[in-house]
Parts: structure tokens; C-alpha cells; sequence
């Protein structure tokens, strides 16, 4: 092990942990971030950003976090491409452990991200970005006028299909049951809205398109009868697997899995701070995980001033 300590190590690569990284540069707080071997967190899996400031024309989101990860690296941040394997929150120095070795450090920032559900289907991976995908609020726009699907029943798939119904002209929610989980305000909007209409007790099998999507297969589960809907685009909304299975039994987390904020940003652990989809479910935009990676930071640093110079921070 080495002697030195870290003052802020980062854990995580998408807006989150790169915006947190570009503040705590200039901070001073020399960061070490590790972004893990899939690094970029969701923007890699999405294609064009329209409504990310600062970039007037689209920028592709696998662009964006390259820039944020030129910028953050121009600044001085050490970015290394491990996956932390696990973390001891017990001792302070906190530690964390990589497959190159275990580091030691004063603060931690977990913006380790949540991974959205997927279908698991071979079809769905094709064509992800190319009419699949995880999230109206960046993608609805691109489906004027058109017809699309939204696949659960909870409030993200009630919210996402009330959201899309502004721009497409019908919306099909395909839930796999005939009873839905969104809460009653949700269900009340969504079954009020012309737009919307509901496919119960059925799975999408398949997603048909070679380059584009052009329609769904689906499966009734009661009667196993199979239709196709002709639909451009497919919006999967099954839920979301917050990262933090490292972090089980170090930091309080909810029943679903997500960090709780206790202090501002901060954990359960002093020191240690949480930014981005892996405490926030409500809001996951590229844009708010960057906030929250800004936020994290700054808390994060009035830490670290306080435990190196006490004196130095009222
Ligand atoms: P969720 O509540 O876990 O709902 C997931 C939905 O997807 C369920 O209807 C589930 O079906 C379905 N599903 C799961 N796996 C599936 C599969 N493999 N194939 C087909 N369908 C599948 O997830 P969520 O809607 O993302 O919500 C997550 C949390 O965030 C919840 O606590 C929710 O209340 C909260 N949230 C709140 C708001 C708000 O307050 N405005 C907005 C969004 C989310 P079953 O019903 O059959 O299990």
C-alpha cells in the first residue's frame, strides 16, 4: 500500500464524475478518478444530445463525454480506467480498492451512475440510439408526428408516455400485466390522454428494423398470441439498477438499492459524497448529474479544507 492520500478520489465517468473532477481541480484537490472499463456511464449509449447547453447544433453523447473528459484531464485530473472493486468507509482514511492496488483518501465522490433495465433482447441492442431507447425526455423530440411504444407499467413508463404524447401521434404502453404500479395521479394523466392507449398482459419479443425501427413483436402472456405494432420508436422504461452493490454494507442505502443523501451531498459516511443517477431517480438528465457532480464537490472540498487545515474553514 502507499503512504500517500489521496484528498479526493472520484468513482465514475459519466457527467457526474467528470464535472465533479473539473471542479476539484480547480479546488485544488488534485482528483484521481476512476472511470471503470465501460466508462462514460449512459451518454455512450446515446446518440444525438439536443438539450445540453452550450451546444447550439447536436453533439453526439459519446462527443459530449469525450469533452468533458478532455477538459478534465486538461486541468490536471488523473483518470484511470479500473474498475473499483470494493471500498472500506469504515477507517479514515477511507479506502478503495482497484485491480491495480488499494488507495487511501481523505474524500470519495460516488457518481457510479444506474444502468437502465433492458429487454435483454438482440434486437434492442441493435438498434439502441436508432429509435430504442431509455429516455423521452432526451429522445422525444426526434418522434414527431410518429407512432410509438413505451414498455412497463410503472411511473417512469406513465411519465415517459405523457411525455412522448406531446410530440407522437399515438402512444401504445405495452405492459406485461393488466394492472398497472404508477401512482393514481399518473394513471389518471396517462388514461385521460387521447393519445395513449394500452396493450396489457404482453412483452415485446422482438424489435423489427435493420437500420431504424419499424415495428415491435409482441406476445400476449395469457393466450401466447403474437402481433407485431408498427411503431418508430420504442422507449423501454422497466426501471433502473442503481451501481452500488461495491458500496452495500458501507453506505446506507434505500430498499431499491439507491444511496441516501444525509447531509447535503454527503453519505451516511462523512467524507463521503454522492452525485448523479446513483442517488437520484427522479430527475436523470446528463444535465442534473453534472449539477449534482458540481454540488458534490463543493461540499467535498469544504470537507477536506476542514480535516487537512481545520483553522482555514468557518
Ligand atoms: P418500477 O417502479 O420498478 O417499475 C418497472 C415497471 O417495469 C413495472 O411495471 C414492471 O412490471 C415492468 N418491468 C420490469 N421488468 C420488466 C421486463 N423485463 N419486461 C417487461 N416489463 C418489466 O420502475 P420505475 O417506474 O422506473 O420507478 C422506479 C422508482 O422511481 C419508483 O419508486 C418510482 O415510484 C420512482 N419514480 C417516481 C416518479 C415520480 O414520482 N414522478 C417518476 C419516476 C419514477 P411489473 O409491474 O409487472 O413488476
Amino acid at each position: 500500500m502507499t503512504e500517500r492520500v489521496e484528498k479526493l478520489v472520484i468513482i465514475g465517468s459519466g457527467p457526474a464524475g467528470l464535472t465533479a473532477a473539473i471542479y476539484g481541480c480547480r479546488a485544488d484537490l488534485e482528483p484521481l478518478l476512476f472511470m471503470g472499463t465501460k466508462y462514460g456511464g449512459q451518454l455512450m449509449l446515446t446518440s444525438e444530445v439536443e438539450n445540453f447547453p452550450g451546444f447550439p447544433d447536436p453533439v453526439l453523447g459519446p462527443d459530449l463525454i469525450m469533452k468533458m473528459k478532455s477538459q478534465a484531464e486538461r486541468l490536471g485530473t488523473r483518470l484511470i480506467q479500473d474498475d473499483v472493486l470494493g471500498v472500506n468507509f469504515n477507517l479514515h482514511p477511507l479506502e478503495i480498492r482497484t485491480s491495480s492496488g488499494l488507495v487511501r483518501a481523505h474524500s470519495v465522490i460516488i457518481a457510479t451512475g444506474a444502468n437502465p433495465r433492458r429487454l435483454n433482447l438482440e434486437s434492442e441492442m441493435k438498434l439502441m440510439g436508432r429509435g430504442v431507447s431509455n429516455c423521452a425526455v432526451c429522445d422525444g423530440f426526434f418522434f414527431k408526428g410518429k407512432k410509438v411504444a413505451v414498455v412497463g407499467g410503472g411511473d417512469t413508463a406513465l411519465e415517459e408516455a405523457t411525455f412522448l404524447s406531446k410530440f407522437a401521434s399515438s402512444v401504445q404502453v405495452i405492459h406485461r400485466r393488466d394492472n398497472l404500479r404508477a401512482s393514481a395521479a399518473l394513471q389518471k394523466e396517462a388514461r385521460s390522454d387521447v393519445k395513449i392507449s394500452f396493450t396489457w398482459d404482453s412483452i415485446v419479443t422482438e424489435v423489427i428494423g435493420e437500420s431504424r425501427v419499424e415495428g415491435v413483436r409482441i406476445k400476449n402472456v395469457k393466450t401466447g398470441e403474437q402481433s407485431v405494432l408498427q411503431v418508430n420508436g420504442l422507449f423501454v422504461a422497466i426501471g433502473y439498477d442503481p451501481n452500488t452493490e461495491i458500496f452495500r454494507g458501507q453506505i446506507e442505502l434505500d430498499e431499491k438499492g439507491y444511496a441516501i443523501l444525509k447531509n447535503n451531498s454527503e453519505s451516511s459516511v462523512p467524507g463521503v459524497f454522492v452525485a448523479g443517477d446513483v442517488h437520484d431517480f427522479r430527475y436523470r438528465q446528463a444535465i442534473t448529474a453534472a449539477a449534482d457532480g458540481c454540488k458534490a464537490l463543493l461540499d467535498a472540498e469544504k470537507f477536506v479544507k476542514q480535516k487537512l487545515v481545520p483553522q482555514a474553514v468557518s
